[in-house]
């Protein structure tokens, strides 16, 4: 028997095909007459066709980017305030929704999400955001999008690339989410068919990227990883990559694909239950071997020399990791944190 704590965050989903049609539905259900719609340059022309003639959207702010740049948030409070906006629509992947959330802790502007990749950040109270060059993270409901308008067609045209490591992205939070401090059966079961979903969806996706049942599969799947996500303490794995990506300003969902096979590996003898867990979601093997077979599978890059990291950054890397102490099932060992990076730098299998 185990003692636990559940805390369940308030949530409104609409899952399906075409449900971005209901979105004027959606902006009404929240009381909203004027709402401020926000995506990044390059989903700009997608975005205003999909609204095209709805007359609750007022205004448009297309300049969301990566990292949430202050720049970027206090340009969007200002068409906000000269568009009278009432609540904003987020459309795109977590670029855009912490575009939202930044402007919602400001403003307490209700916020619907549409999300168009599977990094889950529509279902977290979680807020990253850069000044100066120093990315900053909070946790606040302030931040949690009231309604989620999931569309699995606006999946169908993500790239088969970041379709591959965005759904890893999700399957990391999922494998963390198993060994949290602060897990709980609610979590274990989302995040165990979350893994399911999304491992067995993500290689079809790559073989046919319009197969609409395995879009569904991923889509679903990567609500069910924000989901926990948003719920528990994330360990080695989220803290690694948020180490990695800042230091050497890697590619989000790459990195996170190139670092989970090592980050199970270093947990594993640590985590017996989560790993037993692990292997049933992924069908029975090794769970380390298998992610890292995945991101072959998805013909995701193996390793973070690829991905922009020099080699002289394995040592300060290490220093970084070991410098800022949090949980994580296995103690954090210098030796074994520098070891495990120089085989993702090297694109190597798990140890
Ligand atoms: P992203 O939002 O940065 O998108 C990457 C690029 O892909 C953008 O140009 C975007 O316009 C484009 N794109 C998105 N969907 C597309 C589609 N369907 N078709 C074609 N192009 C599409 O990528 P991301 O991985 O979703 O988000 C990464 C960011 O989100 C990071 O900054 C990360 O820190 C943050 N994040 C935050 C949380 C949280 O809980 N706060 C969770 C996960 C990720």
């Amino acid at each position: 028997m185990q003692d636990f704590v559940y805390r369940g965050l308030p949530a409104h989903v609409i899952f399906g095909r075409g449900t971005v049609a209901r979105l004027g539905e959606a902006i009404a259900e929240l009381g909203g007459k004027r709402a401020l719609l926000l995506s990044t340059p390059q989903q700009a022309a997608q975005a205003q066709a999909l609204t095209e003639g709805l007359e609750a959207i007022a205004g448009s702010f297309d300049g969301a980017t990566m990292h949430t740049p202050m720049e970027v948030t206090e340009k969007a409070l200002k068409v906000a305030d000269e568009a009278k906006a009432d609540c904003l629509v987020a459309f795109g992947g977590g670029s855009t929704i912490g575009l939202a959330k930044a402007i919602a802790l400001r403003t307490d502007l209700p916020q619907i999400a549409i999300p168009t990749t599977y990094a889950g950040s529509e279902m977290t109270p979680i807020l990253g955001q850069t000044e100066g060059g120093r990315k900053t993270t909070l946790k606040s409901e302030k931040v949690l999008p009231e309604l989620v308008l999931y569309d699995v067609e606006l999946t169908l045209g993500l790239p088969v690339g970041m379709s591959g490591t965005s759904g890893i992205n999700a399957v990391a939070h999922a494998v963390e989410g198993l060994y949290a401090q602060d897990t709980n059966p609610i979590m274990r079961m989302m995040a165990a068919d979350g893994i399911a979903k999304l491992t067995k969806a993500l290689p079809r996706i790559v073989d046919a990227p319009q197969d609409i049942e395995a879009r569904s599969d991923a889509l679903y799947g990567a609500w069910l990883c924000g989901m926990v996500l948003g719920s528990v303490g994330m360990a080695l794995h989220h803290k690694l990559c948020h180490t990695l990506g800042g230091a050497f300003d890697l590619p989000h969902a790459e990195t996170h694909t190139i670092v989970l096979p090592h980050a199970v590996a270093y947990n594993a003898p640590a985590a017996p239950e989560a790993m037993a867990l692990l292997s049933e979601a992924l069908g029975g093997s090794d769970p380390a071997q298998a992610l890292y077979d995945l991101g072959r599978a998805v013909r995701a890059p193996a390793a973070l020399k690829d991905v922009g990291m020099p080699e002289d950054g394995i040592d300060k890397a290490a220093d970084m990791a070991v410098e800022n102490p949090y949980w994580n099932p296995r103690p954090i060992e210098r030796g074994g944190i520098r070891a495990l990076i120089a085989r993702a730098w090297a694109g190597e299998r798990p140890a």
